[in-house]
């Protein structure tokens, strides 16, 4: 992806008419450089893909940068296939980045230098409590009642490395820190609370906040935004920035994805990972459409692609209530993409789709057909292939409600005549299949409703299925006439047995 060229010439400072002193405020001057940082501990699940969503859609709108960090420290539960899967998800939701993936797992040394320097400059220093001392004092602080915080045994000790030691930062003991939150406003921590944190275990590696800080700085983040259960990690993070003297990015932290019964949102709710919406025939667009709306609005519009997502998205319309998951809403606006889908890539799409099902598709074109004349009522992928079932394989059986009620003696002779009378037409041919069954209603006395039903169940199977014109043109001649006969000597079966 090619970054380097005119970043200030495509993020100009886009003054919004009528707008333009709040505009100034709101929009950034710098380049903007946002990050997702997963730990690849897990699939990608909603939340964090909502997460990697806002960044993306952020550095899009201002032309700025979008990073990939892997935040694989823990070597135990951190595995390739997490990574892998992440990628492809992100990939399949068609959120690219511009830089990485990086991987924390392979910056130790950055880490050491930065751990270094803040020992250099008096920020840090060696601490050689033991665990246990440290356990029993926690207790006795909890019992009081107190925060238990580190109680500065080696703050002022100056120690020297040594086997066992590790580093913890100097944090301030007085006054607080504030920052101010894009979408929580002002948020003040006083600094009392603030633990000497550790930055470096005693085999020397980095701990979790250190290592974070550091590459946001590095990687030259401007933006972080994530879930509010981060909100209490900041002030500590903060501390780092300061006393590396690093000016802090702005923060905005979203509120967490509740479930419809306003719980976190967990497995206990439907699909664990993202990617399980592919397999249930979900659309990409429609799962950024719904992520984007998880917390995030635009007056009431429900309905947006990528591109509009793209230009409209801000920090300031991330609502402070948690965004609540409801699957119903994804299925609707699931189907709603779908109709606003090129038919051509549907029909892409709806391969797999079948093949799970048996169906070879060779004929893409008449695929294309099927898939235009199942698109205004399919929700899902997986629904259009099993709605698109009977175009592409002889009927097994019929369904029991239209076997009962349609394919009877009494409509022995529409389906008799109708047969006779498509004999030598062409079921492409809608002007002449609508001559064919003119010609039946007038011999029968019945309207067109009362033919069509029986017909649709003998051509289709089922009593629901597109207009039966387009159905008779998708199924084809051979398809349309054989079933009609097919379904003629059921009845007449059914009728002597
Ligand atoms: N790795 C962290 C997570 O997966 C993200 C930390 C951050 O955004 O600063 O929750």
């Amino acid at each position: 992806m090619d970054y380097g060229i005119g970043i200030s010439a495509i993020n100009p400072c886009r003054p919004v008419s009528g707008r333009m002193k709040a505009a100034r405020i709101m929009e950034p001057i710098e380049p903007i450089v946002t990050r997702f940082p997963p730990s690849p501990t897990g699939n990608l699940h909603v939340g964090g893909a909502r997460t990697a969503l806002f960044n993306w859609l952020y550095a899009r709108r201002h032309g700025g940068k979008f990073i990939l960090r892997m935040e694989d420290t823990d070597r135990e539960r951190s595995k390739q296939e997490y990574v892998d899967a992440i990628l492809d998800a992100l990939t399949w939701l068609g959120i690219d980045w511009d830089e990485g993936p990086h991987f924390q797992s392979r910056r130790g040394p950055i880490y050491a230098e930065y751990i270094q320097r803040l020992l250099d400059t008096g920020n840090a220093y060696y601490c050689t409590c033991p665990p246990e001392v440290l356990e029993r004092k926690r207790k006795a602080a909890l019992e009081k009642g107190q925060n238990p915080v580190y109680d500065g045994t080696c703050r002022e000790k100056s120690l020297a490395p040594r086997e066992g030691a590790v580093v913890r930062l100097k944090s301030p003991k007085t006054g607080a820190t504030v920052f101010e939150d894009r979408v929580k406003g002002p948020i003040s921590t006083p600094n009392s609370q603030l633990d000497d944190l550790i930055i470096a275990r005693s085999d020397g590696s980095p701990t979790y906040h250190l290592a974070v800080v550091v590459d946001d700085i590095t990687m030259g983040v401007t933006h972080i935004i994530r879930g509010d259960d981060h909100v209490s990690n900041t002030p500590r993070q903060i501390a780092i920035y300061k006393a590396l003297g690093v000016e802090p990015p702005v923060y905005a932290h979203v509120p967490m994805v509740l479930g419809p019964d306003k719980k976190r949102l967990s497995k206990r709710h439907g699909a664990a990972s993202v990617t399980e919406y592919r397999e249930m025939g979900y659309l990409p667009e429609a799962i950024v459409n719904f992520l984007a709306r998880l917390g995030w609005s635009h007056g009431d519009q429900e309905f947006f692609t990528v591109d509009e997502l793209e230009e409209k998205f801000s920090l300031e319309n991330i609502g402070k209530s948690a965004g609540v998951f409801d699957p119903a809403r994804l299925l609707d606006l699931n189907a709603d993409h779908m109709r606003a889908a090129d038919t051509s890539r549907l029909a892409g799409l709806l391969i797999p789709h079948l093949e799970k099902r048996g169906v070879t598709v060779e004929d893409r074109a008449r695929l294309k057909d099927a898939v235009e004349t199942l698109k205004p009522r399919a929700k899902t992928l997986e629904d259009m292939a099993e709605s698109a079932l009977f175009y592409f394989t002889p009927i097994a059986r019929y369904e029991e409600k239209g076997d009962k009620k349609f394919l009877k003696a009494e409509f022995l002779p529409a389906l008799e005549l109708l047969s006779a009378e498509l004999e030598d037409v062409d079921v492409a041919n809608q002007e002449a299949v609508e001559a064919a069954f003119g010609a039946v209603m007038e011999q029968t006395g019945l309207g067109f409703g009362k033919i069509a039903q029986p017909v649709r169940v003998a051509i289709t199977g089922k009593t629901a299925s597109p207009g039966m014109f387009e159905t008779m043109r998708v199924l084809g001649n051979e398809n349309v006439k054989s079933r009609l006969k097919n379904a003629i000597a059921y009845i007449k079966a059914k009728e002597q047995g």
